[in-house]
């Protein structure tokens, strides 16, 4: 029996989202504490154990090894493996949506810079410009190859999100007297609109708000808070409260900390994002035209 060659790319799409998803794990890990994502090889948090390469594979390794450390048997988190199989899952959904071509290549990149976005956000309420400047860059650039109308339409959506979300950061402040807003939100928009272009910003701004509201709602009323559980004393606390230039001044948010209330924005903006970059064509057929025309704008033609 042959794989039809579309079946191989598939399961290469997938495998190589399990690596990358891997050494995302990696960036989620160590870049929020200022450590080197290149050096040294993983190790396991508790007692230091340098991983050999067959403790290192994606997915298998922590299957066989029943989640735990081979050395000092302390549990390793589902996190690990959930990082690689969400990678995998999303480069295989890139590949189905965009075949062969350059808006493939741009998904891939796409992803690789919401996933571990997101999840730095999730642990430490940031969003780091170490990856928020190069994707936005990334974005914009890799426009280019798909010809100057797409290269014009980055800039725009990159200049729109940033702008919008600094007008609604600025008014918030100005009216209610808070900090309604991460300032690392803006950047983000910017980047989502450096790859999806200024089209679908509305439906994004909409889509995110809408999801973070109704999950938000349900987890205060089925766990009594929304945010992450409260941080151990003494071990994750001071990360938590840490301001963080990307997220806010230090004078403007200096003793804050998540509240039973507060959910991190970027989760549901990179959501949002991936939902238009790759089921634009499925919306557009699932719902109403008008409704299809607002969410995604140019996108649903
Ligand atoms: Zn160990």
């Amino acid at each position: 029996m042959t794989m039809p060659l579309n079946l191989w790319l598939a399961a290469f799409a997938f495998v190589l989202g399990l690596l990358v998803g891997s050494f995302l794990n990696v960036v989620i890990a160590r870049l929020p504490e200022g450590q080197s994502i290149v050096y040294p090889g993983s190790r396991c948090p508790r007692c230091g154990h340098a991983l050999a390469w067959f403790e290192n594979v994606p997915l298998l390794s922590w299957l066989v090894l029943r989640s735990r450390c081979r050395a000092c048997r302390a549990p390793i988190s589902a996190r690990y493996p959930t990082v690689e199989l969400l990678t995998g899952c999303l480069f295989l959904a890139c590949w189905l949506r965009f075949g062969m071509s350059w808006s493939l290549l741009r998904g891939l990149l796409l992803v690789g810079f919401l996933v571990p976005l997101s999840f730095i956000d999730l642990d430490h309420w940031l969003l780091p410009f170490e990856l928020t400047i190069p994707g936005l860059a990334v974005g914009i650039l890799s426009a280019a190859l798909l010809g100057m109308d797409a290269l014009r339409d980055a800039v725009l959506g990159a200049a729109a999100g940033f702008l919008f979300f600094w007008g609604l950061e600025t008014l918030v402040k100005l009216v209610l007297r808070r900090e309604g807003l991460g300032a690392g939100d803006k950047w983000l928009v910017a980047l989502l609109g450096a790859f999806l272009g200024w089209q679908p910003l509305f439906g994004l701004v909409l889509l995110s708000n809408v999801q973070g509201a109704v999950v938000g709602s349900a987890l205060l009323l089925f766990r009594g808070r929304a945010g992450p559980a409260a941080p151990a004393p003494g071990v994750t606390a001071p990360e938590v409260a840490r301001p963080h230039p990307a997220k806010a001044g230090p004078e403007e948010e200096d003793d804050w900390s998540p509240g039973p209330t507060h959910l991190p924005f970027g989760p549901w903006l990179a959501l949002a994002g991936l939902e238009l970059a790759l089921l634009g064509p499925l919306l557009a057929r699932l719902l109403p035209e008008s409704l299809a025309r607002v969410l995604m704008g140019g996108l649903a033609g």
